[in-house]
């Protein structure tokens, strides 16, 4: 890896993260996909792209059918139980929320509570994050009862031997759309995937900048 020559600081960050693309993202979250060797670049860019579609068409079609719901109301009206625990580890990853089938979304305090107290972080997005959280659990509840959705039914080939294919879903595209989602549903202008990145920040600066480099490069690589 490149040292890094200057630092850049979050307002910079923040501005610059905020007018990359929902592609650009979608890209950045393939490339960790343990997938990502079996896809091609064809099927990638198509993937994403119908990815991002079903995320903002989803929302649209919840919001028509909740008109004038925020998102703890939907979950409300969905019966989706909220879990709230401070924190929590996955070997050294930090959990922000996890969705559980058919109804329940452990919400992780510890980090949201160290959002809204970073005063670096502007105040729209402190006063969102508990709420564009949720919007993507959201979207991980829908779609995991409805069978016919994009990020379901989609599942690409690992393995085939004479008569046996062995198929699996592909993650990052639910991600994907969950991102996209979450951003139409809460009506903000900016990608909810950022606020991962500000999560990662109030941990652990010099990672969370690093996210930052990977995600620039990519942008700048398609631009
Ligand atoms: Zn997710």
């Amino acid at each position: 890896m490149q040292p890094i020559l200057s630092k850049p600081d979050l307002s910079e960050m923040i501005f610059n993260l905020e007018q990359v693309p929902d592609e650009v993202w979608g890209e950045y979250l393939f490339a960790r996909d343990i997938l990502t060797e079996k896809i091609s670049e064809e099927q990638k860019r198509q993937m994403i792209a119908a990815s991002v579609r079903c995320g903002y068409e989803t929302a649209e079609k919840i919001k028509k059918q909740y008109s004038g719901m925020g998102v703890k109301e939907i979950l409300d009206a969905e019966s989706v139980h909220l879990v709230h625990q401070e924190e929590e580890r996955i070997g050294n990853r930090i959990l922000f929320a996890l969705y559980q089938s058919p109804g329940a979304i452990m919400l992780m305090d510890g980090p949201i509570e160290r959002i809204k107290n970073e005063e670096q972080i502007p105040q729209e997005f402190r006063d969102k994050i508990s709420d564009l959280i949720l919007g993507h659990e959201l979207y991980h509840h829908i779609e995991c009862h409805d069978t016919e959705i994009y990020t379901q039914k989609t599942r690409i080939s690992l393995w085939k031997f004479l008569f046996y294919e062995h198929k699996s879903n592909v993650r990052t595209t639910s991600e994907i759309a969950a991102m996209c989602f979450s951003r139409a549903i809460n009506e903000v202008d900016y990608p909810t995937f950022l606020l991962d990145i500000l999560l990662i920040y109030v941990y652990d600066k010099n990672q969370a900048i690093e996210m930052y480099q990977e995600v620039m490069a990519l942008n700048d690589n398609s631009a």
